[in-house]
């Protein structure tokens, strides 16, 4: 409909399974044209529940689901201009590739010309264009789901729903199918929704991110947002690694709050939520953005108690004073050694603007 940009809205969608399982709890989320979405959160979150709404294999218990503005509740499956990429790529074993991308497409009462061109675009656009007479079985894993894709996308849908497409493949596949499935979406200009609990997979290839937690989203934004301005303690949490310091506010200016940790350790922190003064809070402090320096170099002081050789850096774990203790990320250097040993003291600089003062 002309006045909603968005492919697919849910609308304080909640969905209860027998044995009082809630798996979503009033739902909102916009997602818009031609965007890669996803839908990130730890197993049991309510993620595949919320792709199974949008496709037609489960309805609602309240709430509503839109797609182009429209509500789609009346249309079953099949009748939903969606398509769905499982984790097992479910190929018919019998049937070629081609015959397997044009599957959908005989469904629809396709004529042979048409399914001939549509076969050969879809498996030219996932680098398959060789392979239409071989069987799934005469294909490797990646092969295989590269063949899903297509298979998907020939019919034209206006959405792709993708669970966990990437999760039975090898690490280093994975990681190349990821550049080349966020190409496909820009190629193709389908809004993708895609499920996954993998936070780098997320970071990676979104536009946008929804981060779920127990059938609630707790913050939809873009990965650099989620990752630079999570809005509670479960999304620093499950985004990247992060350093929780608890405290006490002692100063409130927006962008330069104060959070005292004890005597003679404040950090400068931006505000995040609802604070007053003397509020007790946590900062979430982001390995990579603590910097150690020689002794002396900054106010604060610290003893390194372990270092981990992580290749393109070392973790050390740095005791601070009233018994905190935090993980820095510090680049090695260029012969690949750590610059610090455990056991030395160093000093510990956290700069303002590395800090993000948590709602909860
Ligand atoms: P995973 O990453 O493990 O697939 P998920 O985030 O996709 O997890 P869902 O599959 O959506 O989670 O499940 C959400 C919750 O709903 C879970 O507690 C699950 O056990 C429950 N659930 C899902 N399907 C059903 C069902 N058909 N009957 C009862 N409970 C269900």
């Amino acid at each position: 409909m002309a006045e909603s940009q968005s492919a697919i809205e849910a609308r304080g969608v909640t969905k209860e399974f027998a044995g009082g399982v809630t798996a979503l709890d009033r739902v909102f989320v916009t997602i818009r044209e031609n965007e890669f979405f996803t839908l990130l959160g730890p197993s049991g979150c309510g993620k595949t529940t919320l792709l199974r709404l949008i496709a037609g294999f489960e309805y609602p218990t309240e709430g509503e689901i839109l797609l182009h503005g429209q509500d789609i509740a009346h249309l079953p499956p099949d009748k939903r201009p969606v398509n769905t990429v499982f984790q097992h790529y479910a190929l018919f074993p019998h049937m070629t590739v081609a015959e397997n991308v044009g599957f959908g497409l005989r469904m629809l009462g396709k004529s042979a010309a048409e399914i001939a061109k549509t076969v050969k675009e879809s498996l030219a656009l996932v680098k398959m264009a060789d392979y239409g007479a071989r069987k799934p079985s005469q294909l490797s894993g990646g092969q295989q789901q590269r063949v899903a894709f297509a298979r998907a996308l020939a019919p034209h849908p206006k959405v792709l729903l993708l669970d966990e497409p990437l999760s039975a493949l090898d690490l280093k596949l994975r990681q190349a199918m990821r550049g080349e499935l966020k190409t496909l979406q820009r190629e193709t200009g389908i809004t993708f929704v895609f499920v996954t609990h993998d936070q780098e997979e997320a970071l990676t290839m979104s536009d946008r991110i929804a981060v779920m937690s127990a059938g609630k989203v707790q913050q939809i934004g873009a990965p650099h947002d989620v990752y630079e301005s999570p809005v509670n303690h479960f999304v620093a949490d499950f985004i990247g690694d992060t350093n929780f310091v608890e405290g006490q506010i002692e100063k409130l200016a927006g962008d330069e709050s104060i959070v005292r940790v004890g005597e003679g350790f404040a950090i400068e922190t931006r505000l995040n939520g609802p604070h007053k003064t003397g509020d007790k809070v946590s900062v979430a402090l982001r390995p990579e953005k603590i910097m150690l320096k020689m002794p002396g170099a900054a106010s604060l002081s610290g003893t390194v108690r372990d270092a981990v050789y992580v290749g393109t850096g070392t973790t050390y774990a740095v005791a601070l004073p009233h018994g905190v203790t935090v993980n820095v990320r510090d680049l090695n250097s260029l012969s690949g050694q750590g610059r610090f040993a455990v056991g030395e003291t160093v000093s510990v600089d956290i700069p303002a603007g590395a800090a993000r003062m948590l709602a909860d």
